[in-house]
């Protein structure tokens, strides 16, 4: 009995080698140890390594969607004071996390003045979205934009756009905020066209859309560019006052921080 056992576990590694099951390899020996000593049957042990191999598989995926997110990570929804929100922004949070907004297609427009905490939300939204294996991608809009330029560029617009559609939801990060001339217009114009009615745009903006002609430079492409987020979309108003300005004022009142 003994020889062959010893051949077993080489030729059962191997195996699960290269059937890429590596949870399974780092645990069945442990695992078989322990369905002989409590007596589970081999249905019950292969569903335990099986589901081994599920898990860790799954956050592998997470970590790596969270990786390509390029989200920043600190802005969750636990360090996230829902306090400073109204009751309807309370509920419209609750439902965002849910996620089915991606897949109706539905766009996100956070508005506020700066400080409001539009970014924050809007991230820690994407994090947990990730969570439930979701893709979303963070790109402040003026990386995105020159993201976007440089693929037009070099012919590669296509596939650029391609790229960016593997994502559920994407985030652009304070639209409007750096002016922007007509080329620049022109890119993010077509990203939104592309993935209106196909797949989510969330983005912040300071700007309220009787100024996007400075965004979109003409009357006619404004006009069409809001009507394309519009179209199906869930508006957040955050209209609280600057949540850095308060931190640093209570800080202030500590004595702890130079203000002057
Ligand atoms: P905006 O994008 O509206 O300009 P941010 O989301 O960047 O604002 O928020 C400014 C700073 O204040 C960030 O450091 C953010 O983490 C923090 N902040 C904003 N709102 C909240 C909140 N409700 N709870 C905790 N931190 C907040
Ligand atoms: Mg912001």
């Amino acid at each position: 009995m003994a020889p062959k056992r010893d051949k077993l576990e080489p030729e059962l590694t191997a195996c699960l080698k290269e059937l890429h099951l590596p949870a399974v390899r780092e645990c069945y020996g442990d695992e078989a140890r322990r369905a002989r000593s409590e007596g589970l049957s081999y249905e019950q042990y292969l569903l335990e390594i099986m589901q081994r191999e599920r898990e860790v598989r799954t956050e592998n995926r997470i970590a790596r969607h969270l990786r390509a997110s390029k989200l920043p990570l600190e802005k969750t929804l636990d360090t996230f004071d829902q306090g400073r929100l109204g009751r309807k922004l309370k509920a419209h949070m609750k439902l965002l996390v849910e996620g089915t907004f991606l897949e109706r297609c539905e766009n996100v427009l956070a508005f506020g003045n700066p400080g409001s905490g539009k970014t924050h939300l809007l991230c820690a939204i994407g994090q947990e979205l990730i969570y439930q294996g979701k893709r979303i991608l963070f790109r402040p809009c003026n990386l995105l934009v020159q993201e976007l330029l440089i693929a037009k560029r070099e012919l590669e617009l296509a596939r650029a756009l391609k790229r960016l559609a593997r994502y559920d939801g994407i985030i652009i990060d304070d639209i409007g905020y750096v002016q922007q001339d007509r080329a620049e217009m022109e890119v993010l114009f077509t990203l939104l066209a592309d993935r209106y009615e196909r797949a989510s745009i969330m983005i912040t903006s300071n700007l309220p859309f009787s100024q996007w002609e400075s965004i979109f430079k003409d009357p006619m492409t404004t006009a069409a560019a809001i009507d394309r987020l519009v179209h199906h979309s869930i508006i957040l108003e955050l209209n609280v006052p600057s949540y850095r300005l308060e931190a640093a004022k209570k800080k202030g009142m500590r004595g702890d921080a130079n203000l002057s």
